[in-house]
């Protein structure tokens, strides 16, 4: 009998048994800032923003403003994405403050994956544009159920990344395959989408 390991670098050869829990971690990154739709004058319609990775931070007296350039894709037109508005310069930390002067790329990242901005600025995010990798955390093996595996996904920054759409690429299978699996209780989670954290549970050995 062939046991396919469901994870590339585990080989599971011959008639070996696979006798732990085998627990995997992952986290999703976001790898661009998030695209927005919104109506452009330039356009005169709907049209996708993206960030240009910019910022615009105005001082006046003691209260600061910082944006984000956000620009049209097809016209350029630009839409000023609010970070902080009025804000006491004291409050704002000197860090902080100078990586919105240098455009530090981290920040514009950070910035343009932030939902609670999104909210804020009442932006509609771009959902079928997500741009996400994903690196594989240090984790230890536990000893546990014979033939079971789980696999933990860290969602930091909340993308919405359907946890099907998800699993296949960190499992290396066909959709198709997988769908299969589900069918068959031998993959389960709960909800569509990773939130924050969300587990994932095998059965061993996949037919
Ligand atoms: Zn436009």
């Amino acid at each position: 009998m062939v046991i396919v390991s469901a994870y590339p670098e585990i080989q599971v050869k011959g008639d070996a048994k696979v006798d732990y829990l085998n627990t995997t971690e992952y986290r999703i990154k976001p790898i661009s800032a998030l695209k927005i739709i919104r109506n452009c004058a330039g356009c005169g319609k709907k049209s996708v923003f993206a960030s240009t990775g910019q910022f615009r931070v105005n001082a006046n007296g003691n209260l600061v403003d910082v944006w984000l350039i956000y620009r049209c894709e097809k016209c350029k037109h630009t839409f000023n994405f609010s970070v902080y508005e009025r804000m006491k310069a004291e409050r704002l930390p000197k860090e902080q403050y100078m990586a919105f002067l240098r455009n530090e790329e981290d920040m514009a990242l950070k910035i343009g994956n932030d939902l609670n901005l999104f909210r804020k600025n009442k932006a509609e995010i771009d959902a079928d544009q997500l741009e996400y990798t994903y690196e594989k955390l240090d984790c230890d093996y536990e000893n546990a159920g014979a033939g079971q595996g789980k696999i933990i996904i860290h969602n930091p920054f909340k993308m919405k990344i359907r946890t099907d759409k998800l699993l296949p690429e960190l499992l290396g299978m066909s959709r198709s395959q997988m769908k299969k699996l589900l069918k068959e209780d031998k993959i389960r989670f709960e909800g569509t989408y990773p939130g924050d954290m969300t587990e994932i549970f095998l059965d061993f050995p996949f037919p």
